[in-house]
């Protein structure tokens, strides 16, 4: 019998720290060992106990300040210490997290782990800003889409499938490539005057959501200076948000503290 500890790999939701889950919740309270992604919001770092170990793993978009097999190797070697140690990462896992690398390194050292699903950041911030995914009438499906594999010549994203085939477009990693996006929709077909939302910074106090076209939302990014993180939504969807009258009215005090 091997005395390893165990990992949690952890989706912290997508920016309010009270969205993440009481599974969440409770595998932080026993963290011994925590390593955290730049999207994991740092106000769940003081769940913890006391004289938790605490190591930043960001990723800014383009530079990362720990390689992936850095923090897979730490993964191993705190669990083979006997650790308990949480990977926390923005939104879910398994959502562009590269939790699946994570989980299949551990897997091939026979370390124990579990994954905690989280609030993925469309999910979260499509609802922060009053509009559906899916909406009767107007939306039957919806795709979550990389936008950072655009110019990937072995593996293209389809986007002449992607212009008709779903209704409503959640973008995750998509603010560079917006000129691209509108392009390949607009060439496949999907009119210039489909609706389309930016959100920055979903579910925090400092949310941000630019509703505009598919034909303007390049123009639209660059005039309000849009950044990261942000997710692009296109489809008959971000309509939606003004039949609502959305007024996003988030308490200041998180329940968390
Ligand atoms: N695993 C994460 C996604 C990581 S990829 C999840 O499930 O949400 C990083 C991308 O997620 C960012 O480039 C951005 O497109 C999106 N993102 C993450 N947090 C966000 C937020 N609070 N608001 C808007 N977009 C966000």
């Amino acid at each position: 019998m091997n005395k390893y500890g165990k990992v949690f790999i952890v989706g912290a939701g997508p920016g309010d720290p009270d969205l993440i889950t009481v599974k969440a919740l409770k595998a932080l309270q026993q963290a011994e060992i925590i390593l955290y992604d730049r999207l994991a919001n740092k106000e769940l770092l003081s769940c913890a106990p006391p004289g938790v170990v605490s190591i930043y793993c960001g990723k800014v978009p383009g530079a990362h300040a720990m390689q992936q097999e850095h923090i897979n190797e730490a993964l191993v070697q705190y669990a083979k210490q006997g650790k308990t140690v949480v990977r926390l990462k923005g939104g879910d896992p398994f959502v562009f997290g590269r939790g699946s690398e994570e989980a299949a390194a551990l897997a091939e050292e026979n370390i124990p782990f579990e994954i905690v699903p989280g609030v993925t950041s469309a999910i979260g911030a499509a609802a922060a800003s009053g509009i559906p995914l899916t909406h009767r009438g107007s939306a039957a499906s919806f795709a979550c889409i990389t936008g950072s594999r655009c110019h990937n010549a072995r593996s293209p994203i389809r986007w002449d499938l992607l212009a008709h085939s779903v209704d409503t477009l959640a973008i995750y990693m998509g603010v560079s490539q917006l000129p691209f996006i509108r392009e390949e929709l607009m060439k496949h077909g999907k009119s210039p005057s489909t609706p389309a939302a930016l959100i920055e910074n979903g579910t925090t106090a400092r949310q941000r959501t630019i509703v505009t076209t598919l034909d303007d939302m390049h123009n639209s990014a660059t005039i309000s200076r849009l950044d990261n993180p942000a997710l692009i939504i296109i489809g008959e969807v971000v309509n939606v948000r003004a039949q609502l009258q959305y007024a996003a009215c988030r308490a200041a005090a998180s329940l968390i503290s």
